[in-house]
């Protein structure tokens, strides 16, 4: 059975839990090669086994530019391209002001903004012609969190460097777009919100639910494969209306 990325090569950075390894396995059962990140060893042997032959795994923290630069000498020796880039390694590690520490105002933006920049702008050589550029971002990028202030602002640098990188679209030959969840049920969010995550949804989320990890992957599905070959430059909300109320 042929799948919509048949013969594509994925990278799913942050690929080993939560929202990318929901990414991960959609891609797989659409018939792609992905290549998935991730910090810890252990999570990252997990992650390939249950994904299958399709998967590789690289271990490399992407606010770390030299582990970005093996992941993709990796990824070229292995697979010679990228076709469709997933950046969606990041991290909560937030106050709000008057809270807030330099260690957690630097791990944020060193992660979640530095880690993505450097995670596309060095795939560039690599990215074949039409390939798909995917950034996740939050809901927090337009609607910020009071708790969740650095997170936020680093949600809004995101999509203000895609709306730049967008306008390239045609000397670059790629398409790239942000895709935005809303509150979605992963190990970070639980981590993060102590279970009662599911009460803030039904009170502030118009679906009146928090999203699974497979409805964002459907979102990133559509934005990696040719169904939005004419999209590009613009931040998908699978928010639940989130944004909106
Ligand atoms: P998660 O379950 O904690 O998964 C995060 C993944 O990123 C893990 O594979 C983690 O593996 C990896 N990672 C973390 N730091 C990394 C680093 N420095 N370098 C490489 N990999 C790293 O989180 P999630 O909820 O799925 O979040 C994924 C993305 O969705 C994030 O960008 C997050 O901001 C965004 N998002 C989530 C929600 C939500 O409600 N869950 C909502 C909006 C947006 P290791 O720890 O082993 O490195």
């Amino acid at each position: 059975m042929s799948g919509v990325l048949q013969e594509k090569v994925a990278v799913i950075t942050g690929g080993t839990s939560g929202i990318g390894l929901a990414i991960a396995h959609r891609f797989v059962r659409e018939g792609a090669r992905v290549f998935v990140t991730g910090r810890d060893a252990h999570r990252l042997e997990e992650a390939v086994a249950e994904l299958g032959p399709a998967a590789t795994g690289v271990r490399a923290d992407v606010s770390v530019l030299a582990d970005l630069d093996a992941l993709y000498e990796r990824v070229r020796d292995e697979a010679g391209r990228v076709d469709v880039l997933v950046a969606n390694a990041g991290i909560v590690a937030d106050a709000s002001l008057g809270a807030h520490t330099e260690e957690n105002v630097d791990l944020t933006l060193a992660v979640n903004v530095k880690g993505t920049l450097f995670t596309v702008q060095k795939a560039l050589p690599l990215l074949a012609e039409g390939a798909s550029v995917l950034v996740i971002g939050s809901s927090n990028s337009v609607r910020p969190n009071e708790d969740l202030e650095i997170y936020s602002a680093s949600k809004a640098a995101l999509s203000n460097l895609v709306h730049n990188w967008s306008r390239r679209s045609r000397e670059r030959r790629f398409r790239v777009n942000v895709l935005s969840p809303g509150p979605t049920r992963t190990p970070a969010l639980v981590r993060a919100t102590g279970g009662e995550a599911d009460q803030f949804a039904e009170a502030f989320v118009p679906l009146g639910r928090l999203a699974e990890a497979d409805e964002i992957a459907e979102a990133a599905l559509f934005l990696a494969s040719d169904a939005s070959s004419f999209v590009t430059g613009a931040e998908l909300f699978a928010d639940g209306g989130y944004t909106r109320a």
